[in-house]
């Protein structure tokens, strides 16, 4: 099942405008960034398809961890956004499209 990669997603209050950045890598050594106070969630778009997953499920659970005080250590929220990347593509089958947002 394809699902389509949104232009913006909402997290709490706040809604984040989802944008390919292709100079994130090169200047920043980042694959992704979330900024609360932009609201703007940046991908790199030079990243396969599978890493552009992890790296948004990072930035998503980034926001969800800032918007509801999780206090959830940056490792654990890799690992969340790499379980669930998994899960979803591979388990479930959903293939994302980036159409949208490219
Ligand atoms: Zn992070």
């Amino acid at each position: 099942m394809k699902v389509k990669i949104p232009r913006r997603v909402t997290v709490g209050a706040y809604e984040y405008e989802l944008r390919m950045v292709d100079t994130l890598l090169r200047d920043d050594r980042l694959l992704g960034r979330c900024n609360s106070d932009t609201g703007i969630i940046e991908i790199e778009p030079s990243a396969n398809t599978n890493i552009r997953a992890v790296t948004l499920f990072h930035e998503i659970i980034e926001a969800i961890n800032l918007c509801y005080s999780c206090k959830m250590e940056h490792d654990d929220i890799d690992r969340m956004a790499h379980g669930l990347a998994a899960t979803l593509q591979r388990d479930l089958g959903i293939e994302f499209d980036w159409e949208d947002i490219e």
